[in-house]
Formats: structure tokens, C-alpha cells, sequence
């Protein structure tokens, strides 16, 4: 649909209301440039802008949109729900039905609590763990991001990695004082500090697989995993591990990345052992604000009003949020997860041959069906590597893609998203663009 107003006077029209003229930093085209198309109508893979332009997807809304935009079962769910009331602050059955759904697919959730964000769900759980433990302190990882919560703004990936920011100014010296910060995956850092402050730290945050530096695969030591080290050095310490499935939770696999490196997937031998708290967000909304924080059913407990911990919310467990995020569950069979598979290594293998033709330094890391590019060869271990890309080299395959009708993240600290409805024929649009994109990279 052609709309009568372009992107640009929209742009413009935005930025006088809204600051920047976007209601979160990365949808500004800051770190790329240019002005953001805005977006009328989509549909499967599929976007439509203002200005009358269609582009295959590989956003998906940042993540929600697994089963591809507008999907029929999704919306006509939506529809139904709005039918018999938009929300009632008061408990309602698709609440209980989508704990329910996340509680038996994820074995460390024993009980959940919805919110509304990625962010309040991150906010909520550092809450539970303080007050679980009786300690201050926070530690997270360079590169990592857990939404906009104060503690957790410190070196963060996402936005905050696009734009090169240290942290956020408004966040006060005793909140920062409480977090500390290490680098991802450095199993010497993180013993060296519990040796000193153990008994100050109340949880260890990580994303369960990096995404918001783009993606870095947990390293594995001596046969054990990342997040598995974490949690015993939490536990040998007495505080917990907070791991933050907002992005990877039913996208990496079926269980998350939890399905990937926890005990009983595939390849995982050795102790049992699972993350104390767990959030979620993105898939589990269906393309509607909801987040979720859960774990152990004892520190679960400690919420008002059974405890002395409060949180809450007007439109937690909201029913539109509710029914899209059950229809996009039950969407997410053994089939799906194929499809989700075999799109994400074809589109990797494309990007990677097209970029090798062209003679352009890349690296492609994954977790599960989750990737993103790098612009350097060299692996990306953390935070410092992924800032070494050549970021220029993927701001010009941005707009080449762009123009093409291939619509990326517009920052090289993304992963990329891939949904059901990338069919093969989705995928040969987005191969036809590719060698152009990757000779104005080089
Ligand atoms: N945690 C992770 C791992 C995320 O990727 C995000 C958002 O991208 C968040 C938390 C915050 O979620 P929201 O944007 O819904 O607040």
C-alpha cells in the first residue's frame, strides 16, 4: 500500500513530537544514516513503508515475529481475545494457559510472572535475587544487554553497543557502584572477583547466548559450558544465576538456549545444573508486550503479595498479549523448528559465499537457529572484538541490501532474524541482492 505520506515527511514530522523521532534509539538509522523507512503493513516475510516499498525481513520486530508477520492464527487469536475485552486487571485464563506453556517447556521455570517488557522482567528478577540473598551487588557482562534497566546499562550491547555508549547518563553513582561489569566468557575474571567479593554479589546476569553484540557462542572449557560455570561459582558463593532468555527463549531451540547447553540436550554430558531465575520476553508476545521473569518456586515465593517483595503491574498478563503469545507457541512445533533451522544455515551460507566472493573479512557466529555477521575475520569472543568490525564495510552492505529490498538490522551489533516464512523463495530474493551488497562492503 502506497501511502500518502512519505517516510520522510513522517521523519521529520516525527522528530519535532518524538526525540530523534523514534520511540527506541537503533529504529533512528543513527550509526547507519539515512532516513528509517516507516512501516505500514507486513505480511509473512514480508514489510511495507510509506513510500510504497516492499523488503523481506530479517528484523522480525527484533525477535517477536518467529512465525512470520501477521500470521493467520495469530491475529485471528488477537481478534477473538480483543472480541471479549482489551483487559481487566483482574487474573484471566491465557495467563495461566501461557505460564503454563513456559513452565513445562522450560525445566528450571517452576513458576513464572508476566510483565510487559523484557526490561521489567530483568528489573523484576534482580529484585527477587537481592532480596532472596540479602546482597547488593550485580554482575554482568560487557556486550550484554537486559533491556534499559539502570544496573544493567553499564557497557551494555544492543543500542547502547550502536551508539558507543559507556552506560546511560541519569543512572546514579550507587547504582553503577553495585554492578560490575566483567568481560563474556572470561572464567578468570569471574573467579578472581567472587575470591574477593563473594559474599557481596547477589547474582551473576548473563544473556544465555550473547546476541545484542551480535551473536557469541557461550565458550565451552574442559568440556563445560559457560553458563553451567557460572552457576556452580554462584552457587559455591551463595548467590544465584539470572539468565536472560528475553532473545535466545523459544528461538535458539525449543527450550531456548537452555535446550542447547543445559543438561540433557544433545552433546551435554556431566552434573545437572540450571540457571536460579530465567526471563523471557520477544516469542513468547507474539509480536505483543510481554515479558516474563520465573525460576524457583522459593524465590518465585518471595512475591507480594505471599512476600515482601512487590511487583506489579495494570497490564500484566494482558489478554490480546496473552492469546498472540499462546498462538505463536502452538505454532512452534518440531516443524517450525526445522524450518527455522534450515532458513537461518541456508541464509548463513549465502551471506558467507557472497561475502567471500567479494573478498569481504567476515565471520558468521550462531546459537541454534539464532546468527548474526561480523565485518572482521577473526572470532568475536566479547565485547572488544565485536567493537573491532569494520562497521563502515557493513553500513555500505546495509543500504546496498536496503535498496535491493532487503531490510537488515540497522547496526552491526545485531543479530539477524529469521522466521517460518522465510521460504525458499524468500531466501532467492535475499540471494539475488546479496553479491551487490557484498561488492559495496568490500
Ligand atoms: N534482554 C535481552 C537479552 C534483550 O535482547 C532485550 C531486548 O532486546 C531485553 C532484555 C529487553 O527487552 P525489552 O526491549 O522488551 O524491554
Amino acid at each position: 500500500m502506497t501511502g500518502t505520506i512519505s517516510s520522510t515527511d513522517l521523519f521529520s514530522r516525527a522528530q519535532q513530537v518524538i526525540p530523534s523521532g523514534v520511540n527506541s534509539p537503533v529504529r533512528a538509522f543513527g550509526s547507519v544514516g539515512g532516513t528509517p523507512p516507516f512501516l505500514t503493513s507486513a505480511k509473512g516475510a514480508l514489510l511495507h513503508d510509506a513510500d510504497g516499498n516492499e523488503y523481506v525481513d530479517l528484523v522480525g520486530s527484533w525477535g517477536p515475529m518467529i512465525l512470520g508477520h501477521a500470521h493467520d492464527a495469530v491475529v485471528e487469536a488477537v481478534r477473538e481475545a480483543a472480541g471479549r475485552g482489551l483487559s481487566f486487571g483482574a487474573p484471566q485464563p491465557g495467563e495461566v494457559s501461557l505460564a503454563e506453556e513456559v513452565v513445562h517447556r522450560i525445566r528450571p521455570v517452576e513458576q513464572l510472572r508476566l510483565v510487559n517488557s523484557g526490561t521489567e522482567a530483568t528489573m523484576s528478577a534482580l529484585r527477587v535475587a537481592r532480596a532472596a540473598t540479602g546482597r547488593d551487588v550485580i554482575v554482568k557482562f560487557a556486550g550484554c544487554y537486559h533491556g534499559h534497566v539502570d544496573a544493567l546499562l553499564a557497557e551494555a550491547g544492543s543500542g547502547v553497543a550502536t551508539f558507543a555508549m559507556p552506560g546511560s547518563a541519569g543512572v546514579t553513582a550507587a547504582t553503577a557502584r553495585d554492578t560490575v561489569v566483567l568481560p563474556y566468557g572470561d572464567r578468570a575474571a569471574v573467579q578472581a572477583l567472587f575470591a574477593e567479593r563473594g559474599s557481596e554479589i547477589a547474582a551473576i546476569i548473563t544473556e544465555a547466548a550473547p546476541a545484542n553484540m551480535g551473536v557469541v557462542t557461550p565458550p565451552e572449557q574442559d568440556g563445560i559450558g559457560f553458563n553451567r560455570f557460572l552457576s556452580e561459582t554462584a552457587h559455591a558463593a551463595g548467590a544465584l544465576l539470572i539468565s536472560d532468555e528475553v532473545l535466545t527463549g523459544f528461538r535458539a531451540s525449543a527450550e531456548g538456549y537452555y535446550g542447547i547447553d543445559g543438561p540433557g540436550a544433545a552433546g551435554v554430558t556431566g552434573a545437572d545444573w540450571a540457571p536460579d531465575l530465567m526471563t523471557f520476553g520477544k516469542v513468547i508476545g507474539g509480536g505483543l508486550p510481554v515479558g516474563a521473569f520465573g525460576g524457583r518456586e522459593d524465590l518465585m515465593g518471595l512475591l507480594a503479595p505471599a512476600g515482601p517483595v512487590y511487583q506489579a503491574g495494570t497490564l500484566s498478563g494482558n489478554p490480546l498479549a496473552t492469546a498472540a503469545g499462546l498462538a505463536t507457541l502452538a505454532g512452534l512445533d518440531a516443524a517450525a523448528y526445522e524450518i527455522l533451522g534450515s532458513a537461518s544455515r541456508t541464509l548463513q551460507q549465502l551471506v558467507a559465499d557472497a561475502l567471500t566472493t567479494a573478498g569481504v573479512p567476515h565471520t558468521i557466529q550462531r546459537a541454534g537457529t539464532l546468527f548474526s555477521v561480523f565485518f572482521r575475520e577473526e572470532p568475536v569472543l566479547g565485547y572488544q572484538d565485536a567493537k573491532a568490525q569494520d562497521t563502515e564495510a557493513f553500513t555500505r552492505f546495509f543500504h546496498a541490501m536496503l535498496e535491493g529490498g532487503v531490510y537488515l538490522p540497522p547496526s552491526a551489533f545485531e543479530a539477524w532474524f529469521v522466521s517460518t516464512a522465510h521460504t525458499p523463495e524468500v531466501l532467492d530474493r535475499i540471494a539475488s541482492v546479496l553479491p551487490a551488497a557484498a561488492a559495496a562492503a568490500a
